[in-house]
């Protein structure tokens, strides 16, 4: 018996357990210190009204037996489909049910998805870049090249010709810089994909904090994705889901190669290994598409995007470089005095107790960077920029 010997091929991931192990030693030293929180990507709002409401109402019907549910469609059931459905018409893209997959989340379904493609497949990444693609794909044995991502292209790479991989990500707005593609940009890289027959993976986990006319929501907007890539959604940061549990996967039918469907290969996957989400959550899902599930999250997203205007806004000020914060809840600043990434968190922490993400943690590329999230408190945020400009503007 062998065990699979990629996984010793996975870099440790320090970079999380290293800023709390930081966090927890600088506490120990300095009881009582007020340590604000910007780092980890996690929302701190709950679950909106007309959300809980329908997942009280979902649990009275697992207590009845006229409308208890048992095992459901491993794909998800068809009055989520359709409010997915509804809401990529209003931003101009028609699917079909059947190409939409309820997940239990965007991450499950992006290491999953790998199950249908062939293992000599070469993938090439951003870097700095969302950690997930890459171990998925180490794991997997699969060779994985870089692009790059820098402040010289605005941390938005282009297709290269002179590049040839399989399975492209594109992560937009990304995790972690905060940079969107435009409309005009995707099409560039649909164009690339069709003609070299690579798939492109697109995470759009950050799609609801696009305000920019001309940005992409989703790869489908433009005319010809549906024969080169997959799209992954998640309900996490849109609204609240992070510990509830769901997401979705869009696999267009017109999605071929070799005369094999990623769409019919998809499902025959999940209907193998996955049993679906659960009913109660799934209502609770399809209440963020009512109108007053629409409004609600609205608020709660309106309510991070004031975080990060406070954030943009003092670096602004501070005159320091960044990308994100405008169409995502990151900001990506380039650390001021020509502090490394780890030498910037550590002179915010020991100063002004703030706690920022490294943005050498995300790869190469990331160093003399550091990731601030918009997901804490109006209060804490402001409380930090406060700090920091305080620290900075000295
Ligand atoms: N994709 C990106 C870029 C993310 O940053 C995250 C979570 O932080 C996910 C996917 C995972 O989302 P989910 O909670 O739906 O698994």
């Amino acid at each position: 018996m062998q065990f699979n010997s990629h996984f010793n091929d996975i870099a440790q991931s320090y970079l999380f357990s290293t800023v709390a192990q930081k966090v927890a030693a600088y506490s120990a030293a300095n009881p009582g210190s007020s340590i604000l929180r910007l780092g980890i990507g996690d929302v701190t709002l709950p679950l909106a009204p007309a959300v809980i409401q329908a997942l009280h109402a979902a649990v009275d019907d697992m207590s009845k037996k006229e409308t208890f549910h048992g095992y459901g469609p491993e794909q998800g059931y068809d009055f989520l489909k359709e409010s997915i459905r509804g809401y990529y018409k209003s931003n101009g893209v028609e699917l079909e049910n059947d190409e939409i997959f309820v997940s239990d989340g965007a991450k499950s379904d992006i290491g999953n998805i790998l199950d249908i493609f062939a293992g000599e497949n070469t993938v090439l990444v951003p870097d700095p870049v969302y950690p997930v693609y890459v171990d998925t794909n180490v794991m997997a044995g699969r060779r994985v090249m870089y692009m790059n991502a820098t402040a010289k292209n605005g941390f938005l790479p282009m297709p290269d010709d002179s590049v040839g991989a399989d399975i492209i990500y594109l992560c937009s707005p990304n995790n972690p810089t905060g940079a969107a593609y435009t409309v005009a940009q995707i099409k560039e890289w649909v164009y690339y994909a069709n003609k070299s027959g690579a798939v492109i993976l697109y995470d759009a986990a950050y799609e609801c904090f696009i305000t920019q006319e001309g940005l992409a929501r989703s790869i489908f907007q433009v005319e010809g994705a549906k024969t080169c890539a997959i799209e992954f959604c998640s309900f996490s940061k849109t609204a609240g889901f992070t510990g509830t549990r769901c997401g979705y996967t869009v696999v267009p039918k017109a999605l071929t190669r070799g005369g094999m469907s990623a769409n019919k290969m998809w499902l025959r996957r999940q209907t193998t290994k996955f049993n679906g989400v659960p009913y109660i959550v799934q209502r609770g899902a399809a209440a963020v598409f009512t109108a007053e599930g629409q409004r609600q999250i609205g608020e709660n997203i309106a309510y991070y995007r004031k975080n990060a205007k406070m954030i943009a806004d003092c670096m602004d000020e501070l005159g320091i470089w960044y990308t994100g914060g405008k169409n995502s809840p990151y900001i990506w600043l380039r650390c001021p005095g020509g502090m490394s990434s780890w030498q910037f968190f550590d002179y915010l922490l020991q100063n002004v107790q703030v706690v920022g993400t490294p943005g050498a943690g995300f790869g190469a590329n990331g160093e003399g960077f550091f990731r601030l999230t918009a997901f804490g408190s109006n209060e804490v945020t402001q409380e930090a920029v406060q700090r920091i400009k305080g620290l900075l503007s000295k």
